[in-house]
């Protein structure tokens, strides 16, 4: 532990055991606008609106601060209204599998970029306000939404405003990673995450890449960011290990991506400690049968970060726990600039 590191867990009450280490976490990737949040779960209403509980949980678990991915024009909108509420931030962009939205926008997608565009403008500063473009990227997995082709060209015409706004990009890469680095070079992010275009850098999030793929996006400037699904099976953790401690970020992607217990990180979530392990993941009841101040079965929260920080850990062996939350925490502050969490 260092002695100097600021404090950032919940002030306990008194009566309550200290939580032990010292351990902060900015969940860089996390959909806090999904209805299931609020008790909504495919537009039935399973139980009572628990965001007070579960943000509660995550201060307990020294989440200290979160991003809130906007994938939509809409979506981008509520997640900044979300975030100033809260004293978070937001990304605002059109996620590959929704950027159809572009071409069925009244006006087209001039007018679908300009209102992004817009946007991004008015929240540049304070409280809640916007720290990256996206998300954006290619979703080859799921085409039927958006075919490759539709997802191409409005993933590029996004990068115009990173370069625009001097902004990070928040990247979404599922089965494109060649496309993905294509279009990047193409458009001047081919080194120092595009500087010399502009470019502030970005972040691929919920990596499932090969360590081939990784090294790739780190050389040209780019951090990743592993979450749950970044670490199902052997293949993922021999990807996740090659990350270097510099381009590295932590994300739950909640309400998605749990970690399971058939997913490799499962062995290495064993080791965790039991005074961790109930703060990381907090004991949970199915939404039929929803207690209130209780986790809900199947829906990740960001409490559950420290448990993503605890495997990178366990893989990059002789690295004290410590000092891998705080150097996610740290190339989370320096990528979006979040000085005020400095
Ligand atoms: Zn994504």
């Amino acid at each position: 532990m260092i002695p100097s590191m600021p404090v950032t867990v919940v002030a306990a009450k008194p009566s309550e055991p200290a939580i032990p280490g010292n351990h902060r976490y900015i969940d860089i990737g996390v959909n806090l606008t999904d209805p299931v949040f609020r008790g909504y779960y495919h537009g039935k209403r399973k139980h009572d609106d628990d965001m007070e509980a579960m943000l509660e949980r995550c201060r307990a678990a020294g989440v200290g601060s979160m991003i809130i991915t906007g994938g939509s024009l809409h979506e981008s909108k509520e997640a900044l209204e979300l975030a100033s509420q809260l004293g978070f931030y937001a990304t605002v962009g059109c996620h590959p599998t929704r950027s159809s939205q572009f071409d069925q926008f009244r006006g087209g997608p001039a007018a679908y970029l300009e209102e992004l565009d817009k946007l991004i403008a008015a929240n540049l500063a304070g409280k809640g306000r916007v720290v990256a473009v996206g998300e954006c990227g290619l979703d080859y997995d799921r085409t039927h939404f958006a075919p490759a082709e539709v997802q191409r060209r409005h993933f590029r015409s996004q990068l115009a405003l990173a370069k625009k706004h001097h902004l990070p990009l928040f990247l979404h890469s599922r089965s494109a990673h060649k496309d993905l680095v294509q279009i990047l070079r193409e458009e001047g992010y081919d080194k120092d995450g595009g500087k010399e275009v502009g470019g502030k850098g970005g972040v691929v999030h919920s990596f499932t890449g090969t360590p081939e793929e990784a090294t790739e996006l780190m050389d040209m400037g780019f951090h990743i960011s592993v979450n749950g699904c970044s670490m199902k099976t052997e293949d993922n953790l021999t990807a996740v290990k090659s990350i270097r401690p510099e381009w590295i970020m932590v994300e739950t992607d909640a309400p998605w991506c749990s970690m399971t217990s058939t997913h490799a990180s499962k062995r290495h979530l064993a080791a965790l400690p039991p005074s961790l392990s109930s703060l990381y993941f907090p004991q949970t009841t199915k939404p039929e049968s929803f207690v209130y101040g209780r986790a809900v079965k199947g829906r990740n929260e960001p409490a559950a970060v420290g448990g993503v920080a605890w495997v990178v850990h366990r893989l990059n062996e002789g690295v004290p726990f410590e000092k891998v939350t705080e150097k996610a925490w740290k190339n989370a502050v320096e990528l979006f600039g979040l000085t005020e969490l400095q």
